[in-house]
């Protein structure tokens, strides 16, 4: 069975004496919003209360929908932790909303996760074997397991989170909640982003600085590949899991995930994605009237495509933001529907134009195709796409939403047997080669596009 993907978002929250930091993991989280919008939890608790008394809420829906006053102020606490999750089909329900609250011999603990362990199986098996309360299913779950069976064994829950992740193989941003502390750890490979912010004395963890800014809090650093920090009364310390890997940052973060106004590891995303425009200009100059995106992910890259080559930029479409994003929707027809409800052309625009139509990727192919339809039907005369990522080839296997293979378009035809199915006049995708410059040749995983996988792969 293939495992749960967990492309979400993760905040933490340590403050010494202020006693609701529930609320400040809510805005934080609705800052995360965008990477998912599923399901929604938090889970927070009183570090100066002798029991210890982790208290949380998690359920199905946005942040918005899940809390409510009454929900946030019920949930008391010094320190805390968020999460909003993004699922693929058929696993959206409640079970697998986050943090996992996890109680053991030893005591509770909370754990939230972005990213997708390939090894999960293997470890789940043998946690099985254990029998007792060591019993799991979605990758969060095995990780919570497996750190609460090491804890068994060691002296604190840092020594056991490095422990578990060393058996780890795959990508993930852990926040790992214990009645008295936060710890935060990210994959030797760093393919999952995750940094360290200030609010006065206190500390907070996100998976994007934007969150940081939301809450008024100041942006530290990212946190290192492989590296463990952990937040105490004691304050903050930090040390490295063993496993040296070379990094490798996922570039679908830069091209499609994160938020504009982020940057991870060093990389503004607005730039990266200018970047990607300019590059696209470069490598398929076209005469056209203007250059247009499809909202949002692709309206920075036309404008660096417009930058470039000189065309100028033009809005071409009208977005309904209150609509959830087309790719997640089941079935195909829904799919399809979706893209219509959320965008229309402005017909006044586009009427007897060329464009320059650019997007951030193409992967089964609706988005690109239903677009070019509305663009022609209002009267556009030509439809030049530009990609700003290279076809997508191969599976994701560190969280990253990708469907199978077998509905991948660039997997089974060409470029130019795409260019006519979808009825652009040209189509070009980001040359592989161009890729990592759009990111300043920072170390990055582009298996998506190249097959070349950082860590083992455990196939099933
Ligand atoms: P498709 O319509 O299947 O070709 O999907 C392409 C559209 O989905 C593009 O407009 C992207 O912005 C968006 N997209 C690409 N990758 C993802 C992903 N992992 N999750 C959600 N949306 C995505």
């Amino acid at each position: 069975m293939a495992s749960i993907h967990e492309a979400c978002g993760v905040f933490g929250y340590y403050s010494k004496d202020r006693d609701h930091v529930s609320e400040k993991i809510y805005y934080g989280l609705t800052s995360l919003q965008h990477r998912g919008q599923e399901a929604a939890g938090i889970a927070v608790c009183d570090t100066h209360a002798e029991k210890e008394n982790v208290c949380f809420h998690k359920d199905l829906g946005l942040v918005s929908e899940v809390f409510d006053r009454d929900k946030l102020s019920s949930l008391k606490g010094n320190i805390g932790i968020g999460h909003v999750r993004y699922s693929t089909t058929g696993d959206c329900n409640v079970e697998n909303a986050q943090p996992v609250v996890f109680r053991y011999l030893k005591g509770t603990l909370a754990l939230v996760h972005n990213g997708n362990i390939v090894n999960s199986d293997l470890i789940k098996d043998e946690l099985y074997r254990d029998g007792g309360v060591f019993r799991a299913t979605s990758d969060t779950e095995v990780i919570a397991c497996l750190i609460a069976k090491l804890r068994a064994k060691t002296n604190s829950v840092e020594e056991a989170v490095k422990l578990a992740a060393s058996r780890l193989e795959g990508g993930y941003a852990l926040l790992i909640m214990s009645p008295r502390k936060i710890v935060a750890v990210r994959d030797p490979w760093g393919l999952k982003p995750l940094c360290l912010g200030k609010f006065g004395d206190d500390y907070v963890f996100a998976s994007e600085d934007c969150a940081l800014t939301s809450i008024g809090a100041e942006f530290v650093r990212d946190i290192k590949p492989g590296e463990i920090v952990s937040i105490s009364k004691n304050g903050l310390s930090s040390e490295m899991l063993p496993r040296i890997a070379k990094p490798a940052h996922c570039i679908f973060e830069y091209i499609y995930f994160a938020r504009l106004d982020s940057k991870i590891d060093g990389i503004s995303i607005f730039k990266s994605r200018f970047e990607a425009g300019k590059a696209l200009a470069k490598a398929y100059p076209v005469e056209a009237d203007f250059v247009t995106g499809v909202p949002e992910s692709g309206i920075t890259s036309a404008r660096g495509y417009a930058f470039e080559s000189g065309i100028p930029f033009e809005i071409a479409f009208h977005k309904n933001s209150y609509i959830g994003r087309s790719f997640i929707k089941p079935t195909q027809e829904e799919r399809e529907h979706a893209v219509q409800l959320k965008l229309s052309v402005l017909k006044d625009v586009v009427c007897g134009k060329r464009i320059v139509l650019t997007d951030d990727s193409i992967v089964r192919g609706t988005t690109i195709k239903n677009l070019i339809t509305m663009l022609k039907e209002a009267g556009a005369k030509e439809v030049h796409v530009r990609i700003s990522s290279p076809p997508f080839l191969y599976p994701c296997f560190y969280g990253t939403d990708v469907p199978d293979n077998s509905q991948l378009i660039a997997n089974h035809n060409s470029t130019e047997e795409i260019r006519k199915m979808i009825g652009a006049d040209t189509l070009g995708y980001m040359k592989l080669e161009d890729l990592e410059k759009t990111v300043s040749n920072l170390s990055v995983c582009k298996a998506c596009f190249d097959g070349k996988y950082p860590t083992k792969i455990n196939r099933g």
